[in-house]
């Protein structure tokens, strides 16, 4: 996977997607790994049997065998979206975004940081995500 400094923003589906499975999940914690095409976050690895607890499902993140992904997503169960020490761990391990997701997940219920966990612009782009490679 290539480098993704330069991270300009999340695809509408892509944001939409995170916060229905935060929704599903919930009372439980989902996590997941950003992957990012031409610059767009367009793809979230979804970890399977995401723990309840928090510090569990940032350690799901922690274990996976690549984690030189863009970055990484995972839902809080309460409206609180600032990184606990957990997650600043997790952070500055692998990517440039970090996405929170907090309840109820709506689309203002969420936000980016960066490795070292500070808020970041990350903004909703309208791109099409066509599985049709046109080479
Ligand atoms: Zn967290």
């Amino acid at each position: 996977m290539k480098k993704n400094s330069e991270v300009k923003g999340i695809a509408r589906e892509t944001l939409d997607f995170i916060l229905e499975v935060s929704r599903s999940t919930y009372p439980k914690e989902f996590a997941g790994l950003l992957e990012v095409k031409d610059g767009v976050i367009t793809d979230v690895l979804v970890l399977p049997g995401t723990e309840s607890s928090e510090s569990n499902a940032v350690l799901k993140l922690f274990m996976m065998p690549n984690i030189s992904a863009a970055g990484s997503v995972h839902s809080h169960p309460g409206p609180v979206i600032r990184p606990s020490k957990a997650d600043l761990r997790l952070f500055s391990k692998t990517g440039t975004r970090h996405i929170i997701a907090g309840y109820p997940y709506r689309h203002n219920n969420w936000k980016c940081y960066d490795g070292s966990g500070r808020p970041v612009e990350l903004p909703v782009l309208d791109v099409e995500l066509e599985d049709e490679n046109v080479l």
